[in-house]
C-alpha cells in the first residue's frame, strides 16, 4: 500500500506547537487530579472541560473506527492495571495502588496533537514504577533517532531493544503514526523494527512514538466495553507517548510537559 505522507513546513511545526502544549497541560492536570478515590468519570469531565475552555476539539469524542460499535463518546482514554490501550471511562473509583495510563489527544487551530502517561496511584509496586520507567525511557530512546537521515527501523529497534533488556515482550498490533490534521495518518511507528531499514525520516514529519508494555506478555484482548485493551494475562501495563516533530535542529516535542 502507498504510504502518505506530509511534511509540514516550519511555520507549520510553530501552528502545532499550541495544540501540543495544550494537551500536555491537560495530561499535566490528570496526572495531578488522579488519585485515591477518583472517578475515572472525573478526569474524563476535567479533561472535557479544559477542551471547552481552550475552544479546542476532541480526537476522541466522536472517533467510530469500524471495530467501534459507537463512537467513543469520551474526551480520553484512561487504562487502568490490566487495561493498557483505549480504555473506554466509566464509573470507577481508583484504589490505592492502581497503575492508571492516560492517553488524551485535541485539536487546537486545526492542528493535533497526541500524548499518554502511566502513574501509579496512592502507593505503589516497585514493579508497576520499573515497567513505567522503562516504557518512558523506550519512548525516550525512540525520540533520539527521530532526525532527519534516520530510518523508522532505528526509532522502531530503540524502543525493542529497550524493552527486550528489560526481559519485556511486545506487541506490534499497535504503534505510532502521523500526526497532523488528524490524529491518526501514515506513516505507522512500529514499536520494534530492524535498524537501518525502512521508511527514510526528513524534516517535517510529525509522529506520535508510543511505546506500551505489559509485565508478562505480549497478549491482548477487547474488552466487553469494545474498546477497551487488556493483557491476556491478568499483569499491569504500562504506555507513554509524545508527539514529535522532526526537524533540521532535531526532534522537537510538542507535547513535552513541564
Ligand atoms: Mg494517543
Amino acid at each position: 500500500m502507498r504510504l502518505v505522507i506530509e511534511l509540514r513546513t516550519p511555520t507549520q511545526i510553530e501552528e502545532m506547537r499550541p495544540a501540543g502544549r495544550f494537551v500536555a497541560s491537560v495530561l499535566s492536570a490528570l496526572v495531578d487530579k488522579a488519585d485515591v478515590g477518583v472517578n475515572l468519570l472525573e478526569l474524563d469531565a476535567l479533561a472535557h472541560d479544559m477542551i471547552r475552555e481552550r475552544g479546542a476539539e476532541s480526537c476522541y469524542i466522536d472517533y467510530h473506527p469500524s471495530f467501534g460499535a459507537s463512537p467513543f463518546g469520551k474526551v480520553l482514554c484512561t487504562s487502568v492495571n490490566d487495561a493498557v490501550l483505549h480504555g473506554l471511562p466509566h464509573d470507577y473509583v481508583l484504589q490505592d495502588g492502581d497503575l492508571l495510563s492516560v492517553d488524551f489527544a485535541a485539536s487546537v487551530d486545526g492542528w493535533v496533537s497526541d500524548s499518554a502517561v502511566s502513574v501509579v496511584v496512592g502507593t505503589p509496586r516497585e514493579e508497576d514504577l520499573q515497567l513505567i520507567e522503562v516504557t518512558g525511557r523506550a519512548l525516550e530512546a525512540a525520540i533520539e533517532w527521530a532526525r532527519p537521515g534516520n530510518r523508522m527501523g532505528d526509532i522502531s529497534h530503540a524502543i525493542g531493544q529497550v524493552a527486550r533488556t528489560a526481559g519485556l515482550a511486545i506487541n506490534l498490533q499497535f504503534g505510532g503514526h502521523g500526526v497532523g490534521r488528524t490524529m491518526h495518518g501514515d506513516p505507522h511507528v512500529p514499536n520494534d523494527g530492524r535498524p537501518g531499514r525502512g521508511f527514510r525520516l526528513k524534516a517535517g514529519l510529525v509522529i506520535a512514538i508510543e511505546p506500551w508494555f505489559l509485565h508478562t506478555t505480549d497478549q491482548i484482548y477487547t474488552d466487553p466495553d469494545g474498546w477497551t485493551l487488556r493483557s491476556a494475562d491478568g499483569s499491569r501495563g504500562a504506555h507513554m507517548e509524545h508527539t514529535i516533530a522532526i526537524t533540521d535542529d532535531g526532534p522537537l516535542v510538542l507535547t513535552a510537559r513541564d
